[in-house]
């Protein structure tokens, strides 16, 4: 999903998702279920707004509600067939607002996630469908400046290539949202944009479905990133973004232009740290040239040494220091602009290298790795609090903050200060190790 960006600057990416961690960013990353992507996106969005103990909408509620609707969406300009057609007939979805104030009850390792969506299977496909779609990919990167490896990876990651699009009905999940109190504006917004899509004639209103947030198609646009972004590539003169791998590829090529694509830059690599490497300079936030990261003993995988670019890079390691790191560039930020979401991100980029020939990561994530409850994350982020390392209101949710304050005390410590919770630094706070899950 894509798109609450522009509207709420803070939210958004593509898929609601993105949404969510706009609100904030710092708690982006952090909580993914095996989910389509436009499905996590709004998970996280919603588990970082009000409490998940919001009472439901009730069926009296939202007929009140869609009746009001009926008067914003005629102000708005949209027909009254399109009013007579979907919006009246729009039905609570009670699984909607079930899965809206669902939390993650654990952390998800960097391993988990990514093993689970950058597969063997998945590459194979997308090599297929590069294959088999040259000529479109390559008219798509001529107009849009988007490669076509990448194109494929978004496609792979927000639906396996289209073949799971969601399937509720969109003005049901749109309405039942717009009239839950939480985030009713943001979908509000939503709903009457998805109108505009049904009296545009891009697709007829029984079979608009989509996420239960409301993404749609191969690519999983929310209706505001449709309005603003889809492009009608195959000459039909619709917009179809459900049966149209042509307007679905150029669309998501556009998209990502819209949102400041280098068409020459890559998204970042796999490199290889010195045994000494100070941790502390890890982190998104910390931006440098990539010849003061070659200063610093940092070399590609394959120990050869880095490319010698003018360009700023930052370095992550998502599973902490025994696991993979990455030099991340600037299209790495145009990526989370569609998903706001570090994990998202790599395996948007790893998905492209190995569609385009590249192999798997040279140092595999670890997987045994502490899972922690939600419960586990808020101790751990009070005691990081009290020790003076500030990692904001304990919500349990891992976020950049909590690792930031995390690896400051690791260092204080004279630990690798990775930002990582394993299980040493996990004891020195006093969080019970014995509960961990693995
Ligand atoms: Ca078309």
């Amino acid at each position: 999903m894509k798109n609450l960006r522009s509207l709420f600057p803070v939210i958004c990416g593509m898929s609601l998702v993105a949404c969510a961690q706009v609100a904030e960013p710092d708690k982006a990353d952090v909580q993914h279920t095996p989910l389509p992507a436009s499905v996590e996106k709004i998970t996280s969005a919603a588990a970082e707004q009000t409490p998940v103990a919001a009472p439901m909408l009730t069926q009296a509620d939202f007929t009140a509600c869609l009746d009001n609707f009926t008067t914003k969406a005629k102000a708005a300009g949209i027909s009254p067939k399109t009013i007579n057609n979907s919006l009246a007939k729009a039905e609570l979805n009670t699984q909607v607002l079930q899965l809206d104030r669902k939390q993650p009850e654990f952390t998800t390792s960097f391993a988990d996630y990514f093993n689970r969506r950058v597969t063997e299977q998945r590459v194979a496909q997308g090599r297929t469908l590069l294959a088999k779609h040259q000529d479109l990919l390559a008219r798509v990167e001529r107009e849009y400046g988007v490669p076509a490896p990448y194109l494929l990876s978004f496609w792979g990651l927000e639906t396996n290539y289209g073949s799971f699009f969601g399937n509720i009905p969109v003005i049901d999940s749109l309405a039942t949202l717009a009239c839950d109190p939480r985030r009713s504006h943001f979908f509000t917004i939503e709903l009457i944009n998805a109108l505009r899509i049904l009296d545009e004639g891009a697709i007829a209103p029984e079979k608009m479905k989509g996420s239960w947030a409301g993404a749609m198609g191969h690519v999983q646009f929310m209706p505001s990133a449709f309005l603003q972004n889809a492009v009608d590539f195959d000459g039909d003169r619709k917009r179809d973004l459900w049966n149209s791998t042509p307007d679905a590829m150029a669309s998501a090529g556009k998209f990502l232009q819209s949102l400041g694509w280098q068409s020459n830059g890559s998204w970042g690599r796999e490199v290889k740290l010195p045994k000494d490497f100070p941790f502390l300079e890890a982190g998104l936030k910390n931006s440098k040239p990539v010849s003061e990261w070659a200063a610093l003993g940092v070399t590609r995988a394959d120990n050869t040494p880095l490319p010698h670019a003018n360009i700023t890079a930052s370095l992550l390691v998502p599973s902490g220091h025994e696991g993979p790191a990455f030099l991340v560039y600037d299209n790495f930020n145009v990526i989370m602009r569609w998903n706001r979401s570090e994990f998202y991100a790599i395996a948007v980029g790893q998905l492209a290298d190995q569609i385009s020939g590249g192999g798997k990561l040279f140092q595999s994530p670890p997987e045994n790795v502490p899972r922690l409850h939600r419960d586990q994350v808020i101790a751990l982020q009070q005691q990081l609090n009290n020790k003076g390392f500030n990692t904001g209101t304990p919500d349990g949710i891992l976020g950049p903050a909590t690792r930031r304050a995390l690896s400051e005390f690791q260092h204080k410590q004279g630990m690798i200060a990775d930002g990582f919770p394993g299980t040493e630094v996990l004891g020195l706070l006093g969080i019970k190790v014995e509960t961990l899950k693995h």
